[in-house]
């Protein structure tokens, strides 16, 4: 007998959210009833703008918080009532909190020395901390004698040293420039990698959830709008919502969806999916097309950015690498165009 229902997983789920809710006093529902399952060794993002509630969720699984209804499950058990030290996780908030007095060695090493673990244990794990983070060299540092990156990497190895099933990272990379945040980010994904521990990370940034995450969940006003690989999610947006957080929000509604997808509802096109063709150059047998005149073109270094007013009441922006002579493409403003794409590249979205 076949039967389409999946399988059980053999492990319980890292992280498990259940009907999840926290209303603030002064009646703030920050997080609005939110079911998740992030997987074991997963890297996992919660993607959304200030406010939406991303930081209250992961205070919430750290323990810093205590639900206002709902349940929290790590590794299976139900933890939404214990205390922070209690739950095996560990967190990296984003002004790394170190103490300034103390030296890397120090820093890395409070926890242990804490729970009263012996000197050359804990020698021997900080050594390894620090190592996992390439800071050896460092030992005696102080944070104020540490660029952001290295702070930021003290930090890790703090938060890695008792090795903890599941790591939280509350914009782990928002105080750094953007040139360090681009070679962390790579960083983040390889230490995630090679210590094999479940990371959910928080951030307002759509890039950094893409390319770091194996999985991200877009959330707004308390909700999570979808949950689905970084391709998923930048590709097949569910809702309005998320097709404009995720990426350049280009719908096409009402009676100029009607015209030119030939449906009522409410479209998602990707700007890179557009290309621009002459008046004249005929749309191709699986395309779906629109005639307008260019009304902005913005340089952006590798690509410009082709805003297009429709003739059907829209405006759509097209994408174009800038492999040619830029200059043509300077030249486009004013000019009447046909934009033409696959009509599998015209995603439904919900509102
Ligand atoms: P940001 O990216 O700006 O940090 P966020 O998505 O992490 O935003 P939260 O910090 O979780 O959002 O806040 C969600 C909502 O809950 C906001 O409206 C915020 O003002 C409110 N809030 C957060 N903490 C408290 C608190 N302790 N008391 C009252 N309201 C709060």
């Amino acid at each position: 007998m076949t039967t389409d229902r999946p399988l059980p997983p053999a492990t319980p789920a890292a992280v498990r959210l259940e009907r999840l809710a926290k209303t603030f006093d002064g009646g703030v529902r920050a997080v609005d009833g939110v079911d998740l399952e992030v997987h074991e060794g997963e890297f996992f993002a919660l993607l959304g703008p200030s406010g939406s509630g991303k930081t209250t969720l992961l205070r919430l699984v750290a323990g810093f918080e205590t639900p206002t209804s709902g349940r929290i499950l790590l590794g299976g058990a139900d933890v939404s009532r214990l205390p922070p030290f209690d739950r095996d996780v560990n967190t990296v908030f984003q002004d790394y909190a170190l103490f300034p007095h103390m030296t890397v060695v120090q820093n890395v090493g409070y926890s242990l020395a804490v729970r009263r673990v012996p000197k050359a244990e804990r020698t021997r794990r900080v050594r390894a901390a620090l190592a996992t983070v390439r800071l050896d060299g460092f030992e005696q540092r102080r944070p104020s004698q540490l660029s952001g990156g290295q702070r930021q990497r003290v930090a890790l190895a703090r938060a890695l040293i008792n090795r903890p099933k599941v790591l939280l990272l509350d914009e782990p990379l928002g105080a750094l420039d953007l040139k360090l945040r681009h070679d962390m980010q790579l960083e983040l994904k390889q230490l995630q990698r090679e210590v094999g521990i479940t990371f959910l990370l928080v951030t307002h940034d759509q890039e950094e959830a893409l390319t770091m995450s194996d999985r991200v969940a877009v959330v707004n006003a308390g909700r999570i709008e979808q949950v689905g690989s970084p391709a998923d999610v930048y590709e097949r947006p569910a809702t309005a919502f998320v097709a404009g957080f995720v990426g350049t929000s280009n719908l096409l509604d009402g009676p100029a969806a009607e015209r030119v997808v030939g449906e009522a509802g409410l479209f998602s096109i990707r700007p890179e999916k557009i290309r621009l063709t002459r008046p004249d150059a005929p749309a191709g047998p699986h395309e779906l097309s629109a005639s307008g005149r260019v009304a902005e073109v913005v340089y952006a270094g590798g690509h410009t950015r082709l805003l297009v007013d429709l003739e059907v009441g829209a405006r759509l922006t097209a994408v174009q690498q800038n492999a040619e002579d830029v200059a043509d493409v300077m030249r486009r403003r004013g000019q009447a165009v046909v934009l033409a794409w696959q009509r599998k590249h015209t995603v439904r979205v919900g509102r």
